[in-house]
């Protein structure tokens, strides 16, 4: 039996309870069918957590989130909190967590699944077949940069300020992220800024090519003004393996890439943060949606965003790139066949299923597949 992992599961509030209880299924058929243990911790984030402690994530939850190798989250929010003042509202739970875990690094994939490409508002020849990843730095640029702020003029004008700001090391740690995960994937790295304009940009790319130069010559780079990148991701998604931009034209870019494969309901994430001295990252994987108060404590939920967002997790935390797959293909097989919830329901679904019957179904593939 190979050695424990450490998960802590945060399901948090409304849909994010319902599909981490199937996240819990398929980690529990890995434990009896692929003898891979975990070590699994839970507790409440968001409202839940406030609900309980009067917090919306407890000291003790943030230590164990430090502990563990990787970090499952749900979702936060919902009607009964949004009156909450902003310091105390669900959302500062997993904004905790992201800062005290220093996640630098959010990856967003974009995939669109052969039975899902008419979902796309793009032509089925543009993305079929589409697998990219977006790479957003997280916790830089100018949503944090000073001065910040709105000043009033003298002749009585006002004027709002934010300040884009990028250091060497800043740029060089989420480069080395882009180009580790390319040589998981395709091997080309797409650094996307606006050196043309932008002096932040110009040391972007700067640096991108000077770390590509010192440790990752194996890897395919190419540079790309961002908005240049946003019209190449609607022309032709594909030329891309792994996109890696600042925080603001992060922000951008991956919600475009993200609107070619359809559905939320389907889009996994993971936040990264700095590699220890064995190599191991802090990290935090989740869903994209959130706690979708519409459709909560009915069982409508699709579970497959957590499920991707579970499958990222065995491969970029604990470098099992098999299950990893497995999981992805036992996804991939289970929407072949027809099977979907409402979200993703459309022409060619045979049978239309809640939660429950989703995760029933990928249980049900990972089992012929795993033979
Ligand atoms: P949402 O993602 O919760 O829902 C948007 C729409 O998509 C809804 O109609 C919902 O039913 C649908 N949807 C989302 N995920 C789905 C899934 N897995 N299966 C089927 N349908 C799905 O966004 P919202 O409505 O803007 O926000 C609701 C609450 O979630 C708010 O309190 C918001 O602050 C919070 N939120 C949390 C996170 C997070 O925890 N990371 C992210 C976004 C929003």
């Amino acid at each position: 039996m190979a050695a424990n992992k450490k998960l802590l599961i945060l399901p948090g509030d409304g849909i994010g309870v319902e599909v981490m209880d199937e996240v819990r299924r398929v980690i529990d058929w890995m434990g009896k069918k692929r003898r891979v243990s975990f070590d699994i911790a839970e507790d409440k984030v968001g409202g839940a957590a406030i609900d309980a402690h009067g917090t919306p994530l407890t000291d003790e939850a943030m230590a164990k989130a430090q502990g563990v190798d990787a970090v499952l989250f749900g979702a936060v929010g919902g009607p009964k909190w949004d009156n909450l003042p902003f310091a105390q509202k669900p959302e500062r739970g997993l904004l905790r967590l992201r800062k005290e875990m220093e996640l630098f690094a959010n990856l967003r994939p974009a995939i669109v699944f052969d039975a899902l490409v008419d979902a796309s508002t793009l032509k089925p020849e543009v993305v079929k077949g589409l697998d990219i990843m977006i790479l957003r730095e997280l916790t830089g640029g100018v949503y944090f940069g000073t001065p910040r702020g709105i000043e009033t003029l003298p002749d009585g004008q006002r004027r709002g300020i934010n300040t884009q700001v990028y250091t060497t090391n800043e740029i060089r740690r989420v480069a080395a992220v882009a180009f580790e995960l390319a040589r998981k994937r395709n091997n080309k790295v797409c650094s996307a800024e606006k050196a043309n304009v932008m002096e932040s940009g110009v040391l972007w790319r700067e640096e991108v090519t000077r770390l590509h130069q010192e440790s990752y010559q194996d890897v395919e780079l190419s540079h790309m003004y961002a908005d240049n990148c946003a019209m190449q991701l609607l022309r032709n998604p594909r030329q891309f393996d792994v996109i890696v931009t600042d925080n603001l034209f992060g922000d951008i870019l991956s919600d475009e890439a993200a609107m070619l494969t359809g559905s939320l309901g389907m889009l996994p994430s993971a936040s990264l943060g700095a590699a220890d001295s064995s190599g191991r990252r802090k990290a935090l994987y989740e869903p994209v949606h959130g706690s979708a108060p519409d459709i909560a404590g009915k069982g409508l939920a699709n579970p497959v965003a957590a499920l991707m967002s579970f499958a990222m997790a065995l491969r970029y935390s604990f470098d099992m790139a098999e299950d990893a797959d497995l999981v992805e293909n036992a996804v991939k097989a289970t929407l072949d066949k027809g099977i979907r919830t409402g979200d993703i329901a459309g022409p060619g679904t045979t049978d239309k299923v809640g939660t429950r019957g989703m995760g029933e179904a990928v249980l049900g593939q990972l089992t012929a597949l795993a033979g």
